[in-house]
């Protein structure tokens, strides 16, 4: 399954990828910020995305947004990570199409746990 991370910080898709790698998810593919996560997306349909909320030229929930409106991304299970940790922002990011929220900074197995729910696995 592929798995999209879409980051502008490069040493935070480095910490999630690497995760994601000791999750067995080896098909990684990753974007620096929204408008390119969508060109990822149009270049192969993830199956699972995990995005930063604070980017240049498409922010987080501006690109969860726009691929809800694409044919195939609408129940995509999006993880969102980021420093926002208000309960207002949770609303804001539940309400952009985010289907969970992770706050920085993150443990790996909060990373996992909040994966394997999503996918509706049972965490090991
Ligand atoms: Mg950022």
């Amino acid at each position: 399954m592929r798995v999209l991370i879409v980051d502008d910080s490069s040493t935070m898709r480095r910490i999630i990828a690497n995760t994601l790698k000791k999750l067995g998810y080896d098909d990684v593919v990753e974007a620096g910020d929204g408008t390119e996560g969508l060109q990822k997306v149009a270049q192969g349909k993830p199956g699972l995305i995990l995005t930063d909320w604070n980017m240049p030229k498409m922010d987080g929930r501006e690109f969860v947004k726009t691929l809800r409106t694409q044919s195939g991304m609408e129940a995509v299970p999006v993880l969102m990570v980021t420093t926002h940790a208000e309960r207002t922002d949770v609303v804001l990011a539940l309400q952009a199409g985010v289907n969970d929220y992770v706050v920085k900074p993150f443990t790996p197995e909060t990373l996992k746990e909040k994966i394997e729910a999503l996918l509706g696995k049972t965490a090991a």
